[in-house]
């Protein structure tokens, strides 16, 4: 099927188009630099952007595709979880759109949306279905997600999530705290690369499950980013230079660290051979080498989609919509809202 898919949840106003497993246009405006000055993503900042992004970017997806709206067999949306601003503002431009050219609407799971995203080629390839059961680690800047992935289109379990700070919300905190500027994440990856990772020992926040965890493999990365202001403080405190690279790069191995040791249990807990990686926060460096060495040791193979696929985009939505119509799922009815909440379990919204 050729479908077209609406993303807006966080500050990426994404349209895509997809035949299938075929990636024919993906077209992102980010709102990012607006967020730089605020050191994160502002809501109502990213709701506005969002409208004035709208128009231009289905038409941009629409020419680069040389798909004409008449053709399309669905259209596709986030529905949640993500802002409830900026998701209604993708919400209610595909309800418009489907209705106008009166094609059926899928509203989806954004996070299901990141494992969808792997069955399409960035560059523009045949595509195929995700290899099947799959553990898939989500990290950005909103979310950090551990998930046991048995069908796209009907059974994904969530294994673990975070019960405070997003990974990706962590770089950009401690980034601010070392005095870089937003986004933090690609900041101290540079800078890490010339630091010690085993200069300060900082704390891998829940290693072990405890009372606080809902789920067996949350995450925590609160008491981390305290860590490091704290060190940093003390180091200031003292009348010290704060040695930023050997921060930088220690506390990347702490994080690093944790969200592989996790994910690679979760395989062999699972018996699960297969390790998916999504999020904006696959960009890291570090992450990319740790999960390889230790996938490789454990006989897990890993798969990280092009990184123009990792980060949000509306083409991911459009193909979970097109996994969806192939296994026969109904379309949504016209009067599902933004939940900013959904839980990964709900695939698609109906
Ligand atoms: P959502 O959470 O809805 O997916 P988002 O906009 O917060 O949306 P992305 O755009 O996927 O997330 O990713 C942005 C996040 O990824 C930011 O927090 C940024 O700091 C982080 N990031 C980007 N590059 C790197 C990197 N090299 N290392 C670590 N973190 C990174
Ligand atoms: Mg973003
Ligand atoms: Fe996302």
């Amino acid at each position: 099927p050729l479908v077209l898919g609406i993303e807006t949840s966080c500050d990426e106003t994404g349209i895509g188009i997809v035949r299938g497993t075929r990636l024919l246009s993906n077209t992102i405006a980010s709102s990012m630099e607006e967020h730089a000055r605020y050191g994160g993503v502002v809501p109502e900042v990213a709701a506005r952007a969002h409208l004035e992004a709208m128009g231009p970017a289905l038409e941009a997806a629409l020419a680069e595709a040389s798909v004409r709206p008449d053709e399309l067999d669905a259209i596709a949306v986030t529905s949640g979880p993500g802002l409830a601003g900026a998701l209604m503002v993708g919400v209610g431009a595909a309800k418009a759109f489907a209705v106008a050219l009166d094609k059926p609407l899928y509203a989806v799971n954004h996070l299901v949306g990141h494992v969808g995203a792997d069955v399409l080629d960035a560059s523009g390839g045949p595509g195929h279905p995700v290899e099947l059961p799959t553990i898939a680690l989500l990290v950005s800047g909103g979310h950090t997600s551990l998930l046991h992935v048995r069908d796209l289109t009907s059974d994904v379990e969530l294994l673990g999530e975070t019960i405070d700070d997003a990974a990706g919300e962590a770089f950009d905190k401690v980034a601010r705290i070392l005095g870089l500027p937003y986004p933090g994440g690609p900041q101290i990856d540079r800078a890490a690369s010339t630091g010690d990772p085993t200069a300060i020992r900082f704390p891998r926040g829940l290693s072990l499950p405890k009372d606080l965890a809902k789920h067996r493999y949350d995450f925590s990365f609160s008491g981390l980013k305290t860590a490091v202001a704290r060190w940093v403080e003390q180091k200031t405190d003292a009348g010290e230079e704060v040695p930023v690279a050997d921060v930088a790069a220690s506390f990347r191995e702490a994080v690093v660290d944790v969200l592989v040791t996790k994910a690679v249990n979760a395989c062999l807990d699972r018996g699960v051979p297969r390790l998916l990686l999504g999020g904006g926060v696959v960009a890291n460096a570090r992450l990319r080498e740790v999960a390889a060495e230790r996938c490789a040791a454990a006989g897990i193979a890993l798969r990280i989609p092009a990184l123009s696929l990792c980060t949000d985009n509306g083409a991911m939505i459009a193909a979970l919509a097109a996994q969806l119509i192939m296994a026969g799922h109904e379309p949504s009815s016209l009067d599902f809202g933004a939940d900013s909440t959904l839980p990964v379990t709900e695939i698609q919204v109906r």
